[in-house]
Protein backbone atom coordinates (compact mmCIF):
# COMPACT_ATOMS: atom_id res chain seq x y z
CA UNK A 1 0.00 0.00 0.00
CA UNK A 2 1.16 3.48 -0.97
CA UNK A 3 1.95 5.19 2.38
CA UNK A 4 1.99 8.76 1.22
CA UNK A 5 -1.23 10.59 2.28
CA UNK A 6 -2.71 12.90 -0.39
CA UNK A 7 -2.88 16.73 0.36
CA UNK A 8 -6.19 16.23 1.95
CA UNK A 9 -5.35 13.46 4.57
CA UNK A 10 -1.75 15.31 4.97
CA UNK A 11 -3.80 18.65 6.59
CA UNK A 12 -6.33 16.25 8.32
CA UNK A 13 -3.40 14.72 10.24
CA UNK A 14 -1.97 18.20 10.51
CA UNK A 15 -5.17 19.08 12.43
CA UNK A 16 -5.22 15.94 14.22
CA UNK A 17 -1.54 16.53 15.82
CA UNK A 18 -2.83 20.56 16.45
CA UNK A 19 -5.51 18.92 18.22
CA UNK A 20 -3.62 16.91 20.62
CA UNK A 21 -1.99 20.00 21.46
CA UNK A 22 -5.17 21.56 22.97
CA UNK A 23 -6.56 18.45 24.42
CA UNK A 24 -5.42 15.50 26.84
CA UNK A 25 -6.77 12.43 27.69
CA UNK A 26 -6.49 10.67 24.52
CA UNK A 27 -4.89 7.74 23.81
CA UNK A 28 -3.90 5.59 20.27
CA UNK A 29 -5.87 2.45 19.70
CA UNK A 30 -4.29 -0.74 20.36
CA UNK A 31 -3.49 -2.45 17.15
CA UNK A 32 -6.16 -5.18 17.11
CA UNK A 33 -8.84 -2.22 17.53
CA UNK A 34 -7.44 -0.29 14.70
CA UNK A 35 -7.73 -3.60 12.88
CA UNK A 36 -11.16 -4.58 13.73
CA UNK A 37 -12.13 -0.75 12.58
CA UNK A 38 -9.88 -1.02 9.64
CA UNK A 39 -12.20 -4.71 8.65
CA UNK A 40 -15.61 -2.40 9.12
CA UNK A 41 -14.10 0.39 7.14
CA UNK A 42 -14.19 3.13 9.77
CA UNK A 43 -12.20 4.28 12.35
CA UNK A 44 -12.14 6.61 15.28
CA UNK A 45 -10.39 9.78 15.12
CA UNK A 46 -8.92 11.43 18.35
CA UNK A 47 -11.97 13.25 18.91
CA UNK A 48 -13.90 10.08 19.18
CA UNK A 49 -15.94 10.63 16.20
CA UNK A 50 -16.32 7.87 13.33
CA UNK A 51 -14.68 8.45 10.06
CA UNK A 52 -13.79 6.44 7.06
CA UNK A 53 -10.76 4.66 8.00
CA UNK A 54 -8.76 6.67 5.82
CA UNK A 55 -10.20 9.82 5.87
CA UNK A 56 -11.30 11.81 8.58
CA UNK A 57 -14.64 13.66 10.88
CA UNK A 58 -16.53 16.54 10.63
CA UNK A 59 -13.83 18.40 12.71
CA UNK A 60 -11.42 17.39 10.15
CA UNK A 61 -9.42 15.51 12.31
CA UNK A 62 -7.88 12.29 10.67
CA UNK A 63 -8.78 9.21 11.83
CA UNK A 64 -6.16 7.15 14.23
CA UNK A 65 -5.59 4.61 11.12
CA UNK A 66 -4.04 7.76 8.73
CA UNK A 67 -2.74 9.44 12.69
CA UNK A 68 -0.91 6.24 12.80
CA UNK A 69 0.29 5.40 9.73
CA UNK A 70 1.96 8.68 9.05
CA UNK A 71 3.67 7.91 12.21
CA UNK A 72 4.86 4.47 10.75
CA UNK A 73 6.08 6.23 7.74
CA UNK A 74 8.23 9.15 10.01
CA UNK A 75 9.83 7.04 12.60
CA UNK A 76 11.67 9.66 14.63
CA UNK A 77 10.61 12.28 12.33
CA UNK A 78 8.81 15.46 12.65
CA UNK A 79 5.69 14.23 13.98
CA UNK A 80 5.02 12.62 17.72
CA UNK A 81 2.50 11.85 19.93
CA UNK A 82 2.07 13.85 23.41
ZN1 LIG B 1 -14.66 15.02 15.17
Amino acid sequence: MDVAPTPDQEAAIRVAHAWFGRHSGWAPPDPDTLADWVAEGLARCPDECIAAFDGWCAHGLASWWLILRDLEAHPGGRRTLG
